[in-house]
């Protein structure tokens, strides 16, 4: 094939062999669009099966203590599906014949190695030995040809609906008639590649889907193949680069203002609070305060577990400033966010001050505009795109940005990078450790809300299988009629097929029931329409969202009582650890109920009991990192929260002081071009 009659980096996913129209749809609701997204779905994790092993007794002995999987080549021979009586559950057995050896093989779900296999060619399988009841057996080994399958292998997490397998064969055709590595291009700027001996992009993509034979199998595990350390590097330096900047600009400034607070501002405080706070919420303002009361301009970082109460800390916050006689500019990052976080600030401050939003579908954005700029709006609430782009203040103070961590740094940071002196608060639900806050941002301090509110009953949850649902929807009629509020969330709007709930299939399934008391509410919703259907929800007209994750970050409806989640295979745990934190939040207990689109796989089923079994958020963040493996340590691009586990700060450690350096001469020098937004956009690309 001629290099010009190569798909490019570019070009959308049905231009590969074997994805039609459905698949590529499949693949654009999981973000994957192009090509180039389609080498960003980086391996979880890797299989060394470079060496073959023989079947005797010794070798068999060693595997089943050891732990250590075998690679084998031979026959499979009798391979049938056993009946079973446990739902969900199927049993396929046979026997694998190694020159004269042979093992027994069993498998769970999946009946298709039954139909598929043909006992006259050699298989390679690749797997454990268990000891069961009936001696030693190989459980759920992997078989492929000896073609594929040797060497080492690329494992790949599920996405839009397709499979670990799908997902090799897919970037084995790209490596044939895809983009030329030499085309895929590269943002970080040759000077740092080169002085770090770092792969371009396209060559660290190409070694992470197809390792060399000679790869050292250790770092690769551990993520220390210079590939894997170009691409931490390359999220880190990206990171560095908005530091820099943010320091570059504040740096040696000092605040045109002086901020105090009087007993008239404590009093006001005082009587704003609809409650006590937390001992970590005191903490923080005071933190927070002391920032606001200095010289020089704060930037701080206020996390905390979803539901530990940050708005009422920006709330105190804004207080402060706007009785200083200064502007507050509250940033989120959805319209429907930025409408929450409007109405809880109008009922903490809206008698003190003017509160106005801005959004992409308000009517009076002009006069909002004049508003700010002649000062008589002290704080406005909206969207990061809409206050970026030429909002003029007439005396700016601080500005405040809810749920960052669905940003890149540089749109957080791109309004203190515009030079002024003000006051920077991020707030954010993702947990960052201690050390890496330390190293990595050097000056941006540090606040951690935690704590949770008193009385917050732990939300109860379960797991449920699809065959309980009238049940559930029993429950849900009933909770509605006492009070209580259903979400129940779909990975995807439409869809007819079994394999992945969406809202058209089983959605309308609630709809029906709950008779007039369900709407759905989704991103292709018009502003108007998600407004009209949030303020029914909210006042109780109506019993039941119907929804995607639109509603996933920070929504607060303390009414809302139960969260289901449907296709719940298809979310990653910390994910929905954030939709279980939109419940639970008044007086009513919370509930969770977790549902697969059908029958689970036991990597699905222990993923979601892990689920069930801890409510803390940290814990979960290190477990989806475990459960996914190094590709995810890269993979921002893929989770999209990027939540920093101590392997990930492993491996990445000794880049961070590199980047940080490599950062600050680059912001130095810096000419028209942002390498780091570029390589965000391709690294991001989901
Ligand atoms: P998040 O940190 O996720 O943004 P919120 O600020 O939305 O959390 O707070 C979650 C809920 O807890 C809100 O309904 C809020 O009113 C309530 N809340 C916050 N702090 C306290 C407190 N100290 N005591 C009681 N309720 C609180
Ligand atoms: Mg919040």
């Amino acid at each position: 094939m001629t290099r010009q009659s190569r798909l490019a980096v570019d070009a959308a996913t049905q231009a590969l062999p074997g994805i039609g129209p459905k698949r590529s749809r499949d693949l654009a609701d999981a973000g994957v669009h192009t090509v180039l997204d389609v080498l960003c779905h980086l391996p979880s994790h890797y299989s060394d099966r470079r060496r073959l092993d023989d079947l005797s007794p010794e070798t068999l002995e060693r595997a089943a203590r050891d732990q250590t999987p075998l690679t084998l080549v031979g026959r499979l021979r009798g391979v049938r599906r056993i009946f079973t009586r446990r739902r969900g559950l199927q049993l396929v057995q046979g026997t694998l014949h190694v020159e004269d050896h042979k093992i027994r093989c069993t498998w769970f779900n999946r009946p298709y190695l039954a139909q598929q296999n043909d006992e006259n060619r050699d298989v390679l399988v690749h797997g454990i030995v268990r000891r069961s009841n009936r001696g030693l057996e190989l459980l759920n080994a992997d078989v492929t040809t000896p073609e594929m399958g040797g060497g080492i292998t690329s494992h790949y997490r599920e996405r839009g609906g397709l499979g670990d397998r799908a997902w090799a064969k897919l970037q084995q055709t790209i490596r044939e008639i895809g983009p030329d590595v030499s085309t895929i291009p590269d943002p970080l700027p040759d000077a740092f590649r080169t002085r770090h001996g770092f792969p371009t992009l396209g060559e660290a993509l190409e070694a992470l889907h197809a390792p060399a034979p000679d790869v050292d199998f250790d770092a690769l595990e551990q993520c220390r193949t210079p590939a894997q350390q170009r691409l931490l590097y390359d999220e880190l330096f990206q990171m560095q680069v908005e530091l820099a900047r943010a320091r570059s600009a504040v740096k040696g400034r000092v605040k045109p203002h002086r901020i105090e607070v009087d007993d008239g501002i404590r009093a006001l405080a005082r009587d704003m609070l609809p409650f006590r706070l937390t001992g970590a919420q005191k903490r923080c303002v005071a933190e927070i305060v002391e920032d606001l009361r200095a010289p020089v301009p704060m930037l701080r970082l206020l996390q905390g577990d979803v539901g530990c109460g940050k708005t009422i800390i920006a709330a105190l916050a804004a207080l402060v400033v706007i009785r200083n006689d200064l502007q507050v500019a509250v940033l989120a990052p959805t319209d429907l966010l930025a409408d929450q976080l409007a109405r809880e600030l109008t009922a903490l401050l809206g008698e003190l001050t003017e509160i106005a939003t801005l959004s992409r579908s308000s009517e009076d954005g002009e006069a909002v505009r004049q508003g700010l700029a002649c000062g008589q709006i002290q704080l406005v609430v909206g969207t990061h795109a809409l206050i970026q782009d030429a909002v003029d203040f007439h005396r700016l103070g601080l500005v405040i940005i809810d749920e960052q961590h669905r940003f890149g740094v540089h749109q957080r940071l791109a309004l203190t990078g515009k030079g002024r002196s003000v006051d920077v608060l991020l707030m954010t639900a993702t947990p960052i450790p201690r050390s890496l806050a330390l190293s990595a941002f050097g000056d941006l301090d540090l606040s951690t809300v935690d704590e949770l509110p008193p009385g917050r009953a732990a939300v109860t949850t379960e797991l449920r299988s699809p065959a309980d649902r009238e049940r559930l929807f029993t429950q849900i009629d009933e909770e509605i009629r006492a009070g209580g509020r259903a979400f129940v969330v779909f990975p995807r709007i439409e869809g007819e097929d079994e394999d992945v709930s969406s809202i058209e299939s089983v959605g309308m399934r609630y709809a029906e029931v709950l008779d007039g008391r369900a709407e759905v509410l989704t991103g292709r919703s018009s502003p108007e329409e998600r407004r009209r259907v949030l303020e029914a929800f909210r006042s109780g007209d109506l019993g039941c969202l119907l929804a995607t994750t639109v509603i996933e970050v920070g929504l607060d409806v303390p009414e809302a009582t139960w969260m289901v989640i449907e296709g719940a295979e298809r979310f990653g745990l910390s994910q929905l650890h954030q939709l279980r934190g939109r419940v639970g939040r008044g007086g009513r207990r919370g509930r969770c109920v977790v549902i697969p689109s059908g029958e689970m796989s036991e990597s699905t089923a222990d993923r979601l009991e892990v689920f069930c079994g801890t409510s803390d958020g940290f814990r979960l963040a290190e477990e989806d990192l475990r459960l996914r493996g190094p590709g995810e340590l890269l993979g921002v691009a893929q989770s999209g929260t990027g939540a920093w586990t101590s392997t990930r700060l492993a491996a990445a450690m000794h880049l961070i002081e590199a980047a940080r350096n490599d950062a600050r001469e680059w912001v130095q020098g810096d000419g028209a071009e942002d390498p780091a937004a570029e390589t965000s956009s391709v690294l991001r690309a989901g």
